[in-house]
């Protein structure tokens, strides 16, 4: 903490995952003896860099920019881009170590990292946001590349923010190397089923929390914080699997729509106009705009089997939980990165709420970059099918490599420590093996 003044975030996610190897150190005191845990969690290379951009009315606007590369044990730096106000090197922090363990759990030879710019997005016209792309790229590309540090989307950061990055690294770099971000256009080296990727991945994952007490999603009532990219593909996914969304949100409050969200009506609103929830509410005639307030509340007008948080970091807490349990809710499963808050999850365990970790359930996107980059190495692209499948089976894989450890380690059903677990001893194991860098 005195090391790293002010990183809230950063220093809950790491105590979240130190809590959880206790058990570990006593079995393998090598990771002690080879100080694993102050390596761990002190980021390979820091880059903050300034983003300058005109708007256009002409007026000069500065931004500070983020990398933080923080483990390549297991390949390249690879961790998406936030562009939000509240980022900052906390916030990047948090996301990069988180990241570590999340990728390791896939299975796949990805390191982590993670970046972004306090630069707000919101409100900017394109011709802004490609001038706001471009000065970012032109400090990072000289950070980045296919063998060495593999940017991809975040909060703020869909496919035409990837593409204006990409046409700057591009230019800059005078190469057309596709596997340097993910995320890209399927007509120009992007996968299929990277924008589904995390939605479906947690849907997936919660698919097999429920299958192994044996439930499933079908006719289960469902809620789903957010609305953007990962929460439009979770509510996709668990339609299709008989769950009804009962409830979605956005930064200005959230909607209660008995008969199930319109998907088609929130695509178009957000993915199109990139219009806000209200402009949902007002145009879905079933639904109840609730200002101010997090989807949670709808819990307090509706039964609640399913709780996906899919928006942000500390979203859902300790009176959210107390609501949601109060609301018949048997499983949480995050879809965004850290948005329960420690003492949320410990009421939420207490009351036998199955709970899923976002590093487990939400690597579905991570693991369909990874996807990405294999098909840009052989310059291939696959099937939405074939890789859909890959995702589907990727996602199994995380779900029984954390059940199998918390199995192992004599605590079935923590999934939280499960996965601090797998993706901690891959990770350790790799470092003990190449040396003390
Ligand atoms: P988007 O920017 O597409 O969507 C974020 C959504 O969350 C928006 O609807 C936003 O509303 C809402 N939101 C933000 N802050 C709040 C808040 N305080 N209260 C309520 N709603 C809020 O981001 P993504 O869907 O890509 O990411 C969501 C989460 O998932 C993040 O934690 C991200 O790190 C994580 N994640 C994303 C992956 C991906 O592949 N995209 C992969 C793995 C994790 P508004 O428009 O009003 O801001």
């Amino acid at each position: 903490v005195a090391r790293n003044p002010g990183e809230h975030e950063f220093h809950q996610a790491v105590s979240e995952v130190f809590e959880s190897l206790h058990r570990v150190l006593r079995k393998f005191p090598e990771y002690v003896d080879e100080s694993i845990l102050e390596r761990i969690c002190e980021p390979e290379r820091q880059i903050i860099f300034r983003v300058p951009w005109t708007d256009d009315a002409g007026s000069v606007h500065i931004n500070r920019g983020f990398r933080v590369q923080f483990n390549s044990a297991l390949g390249p730096y690879k961790g998406g881009l936030r562009f939000d106000p509240e980022v900052m090197l906390g916030t990047v922090k948090f996301l990069g170590f988180e990241q570590i363990f999340k990728n390791a759990l896939t299975g796949l030879p990805i390191g982590g990292g993670k970046g972004g710019s306090d630069f707000d997005p919101k409100g900017r016209s394109d011709a802004e946001i490609m001038r706001f792309c471009q000065s970012f790229m032109t400090e990072a590309y000289r950070h980045i590349g296919s063998m060495v540090d593999v940017p991809a989307g975040d909060m703020g950061v869909g496919r035409r923010e990837i593409g204006y990055l990409f046409g700057q690294y591009k230019r800059i770099a005078n190469r057309y190397e596709a596997g340097v971000i993910t995320g890209k256009g399927t007509s120009w080296g992007g996968s299929l089923v990277r924008t589904e990727a995390t939605g479906y991945g947690v849907v997936f994952f919660t698919e097999h929390m429920l299958a192994a007490t044996g439930r499933s999603l079908d006719g289960t009532r469902v809620l789903v914080s957010g609305s953007g990219n990962v929460a439009i593909y979770a509510i996709e996914k668990i339609q299709s699997l008989g769950g009804l969304v009962v409830g979605a949100s956005d930064s200005s409050g959230s909607v209660h729509d008995p008969e199930g969200i319109d998907l088609d009506l929130m695509r178009e609103i957000k993915e199109v106009q990139r219009g806000r929830i209200t402009d949902y509410a007002a145009q879905r005639g079933s639904a109840e705009f609730i200002e101010g307030r997090s989807v949670w509340a709808v819990a307090e007008k509706h039964d609640v089997d399913v709780a996906l948080p899919c928006a942000t970091q500390n979203e859902l807490d300790e009176s959210d939980a107390a609501t949601l349990i109060k609301a018949g809710v048997t499983a949480v499963v995050e879809g965004a990165n850290m948005p329960t808050t420690p003492i949320a999850i410990d009421r939420l365990r207490e009351a036998g709420v199955l709970f899923g970790p976002g590093k487990a359930a939400n690597a579905g996107g991570v693991a369909t970059s990874a996807l990405e980059m294999q098909q840009n190495a052989i310059r291939d692209s696959w099937s939405f099918e074939y890789t859909e499948a890959r995702l589907a089976e990727i996602m199994e894989g995380i779900h029984t490599r954390c059940a199998e450890t918390a199995e192992e380690y004599g605590i079935p059903g923590d999934y939280v420590s499960g996965a601090n677990i797998a993706g901690f001893t891959r990770v350790a194991d790799a470092m003990i093996a190449q040396g003390v860098i």
